[in-house]
């Protein structure tokens, strides 16, 4: 597989599964293994998969998202976290 963007070319090996960089939740960047398995498993980060995937997976699975509120609130306490 092959893209081009101006003046890039990305090459990809094929068989290779390639993760988003960011939540598809909450947009934060996905840092750690584990980020890096709840991706694959809910397609969110760690903190997001914790906070809402597992404790309603079925729903999570079927398409559930938190509302937009939340998922600010959510934001706000995890870059605290990860500052800390
Ligand atoms: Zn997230």
């Amino acid at each position: 597989m092959s893209n081009e963007y101006d003046d890039i070319v990305v090459i990809c090996e094929e068989g290779i599964n390639v993760i988003d960089r960011f939540c598809d939740v909450c947009d934060l960047m996905i840092t750690t293994s584990d980020d890096v398995e709840y991706v694959k498993k809910y397609s969110c980060c760690e903190s997001c998969g914790m906070k809402w995937a597992e404790s309603r997976a079925k729903e999570w699975l079927a398409g559930w998202r938190p509302g937009r509120e939340s998922i600010l609130e959510h934001k706000e306490r995890s870059r605290i976290i990860r500052i800390i």
